[in-house]
């Protein structure tokens, strides 16, 4: 069956989340186009505006009202960087796509050889940093400490120096469109698909302007997103340390016994004392362990819509865009856009 999506599907899409870019957006769009031009005259670049406070939709608009390949998807608020992706994501039709960071770290050059590996046979070429200009030691060395941590707690092979930086096939792209879950650590759920996955090496650049948009508390909140979405080991931990210290009450209980059949009754105040204050904060340890899970249990059975978007800029035509969106079925989804699409 052939749909009106299938006829009018790019060779490429390249998708960039967007939020407060309006320094970078210009020439962001004109590296991207040169790329996808030295290519083919088959692509669409789909910028997503995440609710920006800055010029960047207008910017956009601009863009596309001169480059009939650019497709605006304007978001109703803020979603964070990974759900922004997941909206690009969505509406993309191309064979191909391509995700990428819209402030110019990763280099959109590398589109070229991303899609030669795919030639190839890849179903994914990820690009994996050998350096990465412009970071604190600080970000760097929790970076490094977070992967060595979600690699030891997860079966899932997410590959480390890796960002959501990507090129996928439209079957990777659909099965990745039918994961519902709200905590959405990206890199990792690509991973999860399997079939083959291949490294690109790059090097990471410096941010072109502005800064970034993931203070330490987006940081950390996404690192616990990506362990708790990869990993129940933490829920199990509570076993061991359950185990452990009831075998350590054990030998404090024979200790008990010995020392009363010595006449010693009232020694060892500070070793109860320290022992109630440590099982204590062991057990509140445990309870917010099981909290950030249970609490994300609660967010995922809300199963309220991933996204909202706004409307969304094809050329020339701006669109609304119906509420239900991104629940509607892939292919009536696709071939809304894909309409819109074609009048340009
Ligand atoms: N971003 C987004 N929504 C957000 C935060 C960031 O769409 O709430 C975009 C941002 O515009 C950029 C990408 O996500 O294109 C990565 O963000 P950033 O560069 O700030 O992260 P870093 O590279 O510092 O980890
Ligand atoms: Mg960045």
């Amino acid at each position: 069956m052939e749909t009106i999506r299938t006829k009018l599907r790019p060779l490429i899409s390249v998708v960039a989340p967007c939020y407060n870019e309006e320094e970078s957006l210009r020439e962001f769009h004109a590296r991207v186009a040169a790329a996808c031009q030295t290519l083919t005259g088959s692509y669409e670049i789909v910028l997503v505006d995440d609710g920006s406070k800055d010029a960047t939709w207008s910017i956009i608009e601009s863009l596309a009202d001169t480059d009939p390949h650019v497709v605006g998807v304007r978001l109703l608020r803020n979603h964070g960087h990974q759900l922004a992706a997941t909206a690009g994501l969505h509406v993309a039709n191309g064979e191909r796509v391509m995700l990428i960071d819209a402030d110019l770290q990763d280099p959109p050059e590398l589109l070229g050889s991303m899609m030669a590996r795919m030639d190839e046979g890849a179903d994914v070429v990820y690009g994996q940093r050998i350096s990465r200009e412009g970071e604190t030691w600080f970000k760097l060395a929790t970076a490094g400490l977070f992967y060595r941590m979600l690699t030891k707690l997860t079966s899932v092979p997410i590959p480390r120096d890796t960002g959501d930086f990507r090129l996928m096939s439209r079957r990777v792209v659909d099965l990745f469109l039918l994961m519902p879950e709200r905590q959405r650590f990206i890199r990792g759920m690509v991973s999860w698909i399997g079939g083959n996955q291949v490294p690109l090496p790059y090097e990471r650049h410096a941010r072109f302007a502005g800064s970034s948009k993931y203070p330490l508390s987006k940081m950390i909140r996404f690192a616990v997103d990506a362990i708790t979405s990869f990993s129940t080991v933490p829920l199990r931990i509570a076993v061991w340390v359950g185990l452990a210290t009831a075998g350590f009450s054990m030998m404090l209980l024979l200790y008990a016994l010995y020392q009363w059949s010595q006449n010693v009754v009232v020694a060892g105040w500070a070793s109860i004392i320290t022992a109630i204050a440590f099982f204590g904060g062991l057990q509140m340890l445990m309870l917010g362990v099981f909290g950030e899970y249970l609490g994300r249990l609660v967010q995922e059975t809300k199963g309220r819509p991933l996204f909202m978007v706004k409307s969304i800029r094809a050329g020339k035509h701006l669109h609304d865009v119906p509420s239900n969106f991104s629940r509607l079925e892939p292919g009536v989804r696709d071939d809304i856009v894909a309409a819109w699409s074609g009048e340009r």
